[in-house]
């Protein structure tokens, strides 16, 4: 499979992130991946583990001490979470 972005290198990178409502996924080469993490965690996101599977999710910038949902992009749990409480 070659990589989402610059279309030449071989993707070796699988991305799952989860960005407010959308789980996205990402198949790229290590260079873009780098590059895309960037863009893809804007400051304020929070990363946090799935209470399930263990698998890693993120959600956010924090908005109030709400807690938001969340759905797992691994197991497809859905869950609340308060962002920017740990
Ligand atoms: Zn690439
Ligand atoms: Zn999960």
């Amino acid at each position: 499979m070659k990589c989402q972005t610059c279309r030449t290198a071989e993707a070796t990178v699988h991305v799952t992130d989860l960005i407010g409502d959308f789980c996205t996924q990402a198949h790229l080469c290590p260079e873009c991946a780098a590059k895309e993490r960037l863009d893809l965690a804007p400051l304020g996101k929070v990363k946090f583990n799935c209470p399930k599977c263990g698998g890693a999710c993120e959600a956010g910038p924090p908005e109030g001490s709400e807690p938001v949902d969340v759905t797992c992009p691994a197991c497809g749990f859905d869950f609340k979470v308060k962002l920017g409480i740990r």
